[in-house]
Parts: structure tokens; sequence; C-alpha cells
């Protein structure tokens, strides 16, 4: 069975065609720059060759007819037709508190997402517009939506729950809500095969650590805590984004700048984290680079960073009364031992150990055990793999059907 995944967002359309008896992706691409003036697709198809296609694309239409002829392609084709494509599941970013698992896309589940687009303006619509433009496409194939935050569905209200008035929630929805829920839920579902256990007997702490990071508490085999909040902008440090501050500070600065809201939270967003305190770059090659070359604000950005992680750590040990794996993944989480070393550097009262070896000399895109011989907490690295997340979940939801 072929499926295909599609993440489609504002001006971006990714996808990728999983083989699902091998769980092995046949092509992949992105469509960049839809709507602007000069747009392309850059794929790779059959063989692994990679291409790239330059042509004006105006609209999400487009980008899935690029897509669609990229996949049947005569040269780097991977299928014959698009009949082939059993299904495609959709990444849609909010489910609100609608759905707490993957659903199959019908007239009624887009009309919820619609209703929940305030929720996540910039990405639900962009998702949504992606769905309509795969459906005009491909009218007879089932689709899924598979939500960022549905693993997160099952923390408790007392973690979810702000501390504003009642009616805030009760209104205008406002709770922890959660996001990067594909990635905790594979990487804690890989991390208990791996050991050979039983996801219901483990205490798992996963840290998604990328341009966007989180880290979440999965008890039992369920997420019970996360570090992203309403928004993604809530937790830890991240490239841009200044995680967890003072509320008050916006208002200072509203004061002291005469910015408009939208001002301010680009401030919040895209001029702060590491990028912010460092002053070099959000991207932790850049950031490391300068650490090595003796930046003090670069280093002072890497150990805000793993500090804010490191708190994280404690706080989730403490929810779930213990810990048994900590799991780093994504880009960072993957390719930064520097990261990997000063989060986990005094953490030994959890009776945890890390082989600091191994931990710079991993071999790329590999699980790796990373735990020290007499480690009592294992120290994983996973890849992720949202893709192979949501056809997987799409797959189960056309079989059940
Ligand atoms: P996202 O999917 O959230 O956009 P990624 O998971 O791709 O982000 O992570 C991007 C971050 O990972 C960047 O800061 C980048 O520098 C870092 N990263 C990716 N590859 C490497 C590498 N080989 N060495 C060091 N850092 C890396």
């Amino acid at each position: 069975m072929n499926i295909l995944v599609v993440n489609a967002g504002s001006s971006s359309l990714k996808y990728q065609l999983i083989e699902m008896n091998n769980e092995k992706a046949l092509a992949k691409g992105t469509c960049e720059r839809i709507g602007q003036l000069i747009s392309q697709l850059k794929a790779t198809g059959k063989d692994g060759k990679s291409f790239v296609v330059e042509k004006p694309i105006p609209d999400h239409n487009v980008a899935v007819q690029l897509m669609l002829e990229a996949l049947v392609h005569e040269e780097y084709g991977v299928v014959k037709d698009i009949n082939e494509i059993q299904a495609v599941g959709h990444r849609v970013v909010h489910s609100a508190e609608d759905f707490n698992s993957s659903v199959l896309i019908d007239d009624e589940v887009l009309e919820i997402c619609r209703k929940n687009s305030d929720l996540a303006p910039l990405h639900v619509p962009a998702n949504i517009i992606g769905i309509l433009a795969c459906k005009e496409a491909m009218p007879n194939t089932p689709m899924a939506a598979v939500f960022d935050t549905a693993f997160h569905s099952t923390i408790p209200p007392y973690a979810y729950i702000y501390a504003l008035p009642y009616q805030a929630y009760e209104e205008w929805r406002i709770r922890k809500y959660g996001f990067h829920g594909t990635s905790h839920k594979y990487v804690s579902q890989e991390a208990a095969k791996y050991l050979n256990k039983d996801i219901k007997d483990l205490k798992i702490i996963t840290c998604h650590l990328g341009n966007g990071s989180s880290i979440t508490a999965v008890k039992n085999g369920k997420s019970v805590d996360t570090s992203m909040g309403f928004t993604p902008l809530e937790g830890l440090v991240m490239g841009t984004r200044c995680g967890d501050i003072d509320p008050a500070v916006i208002e200072f600065i509203m004061e002291k700048t005469n910015w408009t809201i939208s001002q301010t939270m680009d401030y919040l967003n895209k001029k702060s984290g590491v990028l912010g305190i460092s002053g070099v770059s959000s991207d932790f090659r850049d950031l490391i680079k300068a650490v090595y070359e003796g930046n003090k604000r670069a280093e002072l950005a890497l150990d805000v960073f793993c500090y804010r992680i490191k708190k994280y750590i404690g706080a989730y040990a403490a929810v779930m009364n213990g810990v048994d794996i900590i799991v780093f993944t994504a880009g960072i989480g993957e390719h930064n031992p520097e990261v990997r070393e000063r989060v986990l550097k005094g953490l030994d009262y959890l009776g945890l150990e890390l082989n600091n070896e191994l931990n710079y000399n991993v071999e790329r895109g590999k699980l790796t055990d990373l735990s020290g011989p007499n480690s009592k907490v294992k120290i994983l690295l996973i890849p992720t793999n949202e893709e192979l997340v949501i056809a997987r979940e799409t797959q189960a939801l056309i079989k059940n059907n």
C-alpha cells in the first residue's frame, strides 16, 4: 500500500510517498514559496534521484498538481498512475478538544477544522487549503487528518489549565494544548520497542529539539505534560522563540517601543531565542561554531537553552515520580553532542550516566543508546519520523473502515 503524506503550510507544501510494507519513502519533495513570484518544487524520486522544477506556483492547487506530476513522471516518477496512491494523510496542526486521535476527513471534520482555525491562524487554514486541493485532484482517495496536538489530549486538567479566570478556558478555549505530538508519540514508542518493554510500564521524557523545541513527559504511553502551550511559544528556548517569560514583559516592551501587539509578538517569536541572545544565528551549526571560537554570547545562548531543558527534565521526573528513559530527537537533539552533554551534566542524582565518548561519535540517522554502563536511566538518541507516523495512522484508519 502506498500512502501519500502531505504537510501544507501557508507558502509551502511538503510531501512523502511511503510504501507501507517496508515503511520506505519512495519519493519526497517540497513546493516552496507558493504564491510568490519565483517558486519551485525540490524533490527526490525514482532511485533517489533529485530534481528541481522551477515554475510559478500561484496556489496550493497548482502545488498539488506539480506533486502528482512528479510522482508519475516518466523519468523521476515512482508510480505509473495516481490510482496507485491508496490514501492521503494530512498533517493538521490543531485539533482543539474536538479530536483526541487521527480521523478520516469528511465534510464535518473539515467544518470543525475551520471552526478551530482561530487557535492556529497561521497553520490550520493552510492545512485546510492543502486538504481541499488534494480532494479536488484525488476525489475518490480516502484522506485522514493527523493532528499535532492529539497525542497531548491525555494531559490532565491540572496540567493544562492556566491560572486565569476559568472563563478564559470555557469561553475562549485558552489552555495548554502542546504540539509536536506525532514526534513525541513516535520516539516514545520506538524507545519502548528498542528496550523490548511494554510502554505501559515506562516513564519517558522525550526532548524534540529542532527549530521549534518541546519536551514531553510520557507516562505509561500517554502524554501527561508538555512544554509548549496554547501556542508553540511557551516552554523551551528555541531558535528564534523566547519560550517561558514573565507575561508582564510584553506590556513593558510595548510601553518602551510603542510597538503594536503584532510587532511585539514578532519580537518574541522571530527575534528571540538563541538568535536573540547570541546575535549570531538561530541555527545550531553556526551557534556551536561561534561557541568554539570563543564567542561569549553564543556560549550564554547555549547555556540558557540547555539549562531550560534541564529544568524541564527535573520537573517531569517529579511529575512522573521518576524517569526510565530520556530521548533526544530532531535536528539539534540528533546532531548536537554539546547540547546533550550540557543538558545531562549534573543529573547524576537521577541515576543517569552519559557515555560521552559515544555521544561525540554517533553514526548519523541511527537509533543510538548513549547510556553509560551503570546508568539507571536509558539515554537514547532516536531519529524522529513524523511522516511515518502520519502514514501509519492513515493506514490504520482506512483498514478499520
Ligand atoms: P524543524 O523541523 O523544527 O525546522 P529541525 O528538526 O530540522 O527543525 O532542526 C533544525 C536545527 O537542527 C537547526 O538549529 C540546525 O542547526 C540543527 N541541525 C541540523 N543538522 C545538524 C547537524 N548536522 N549538526 C548540528 N546541528 C544540526
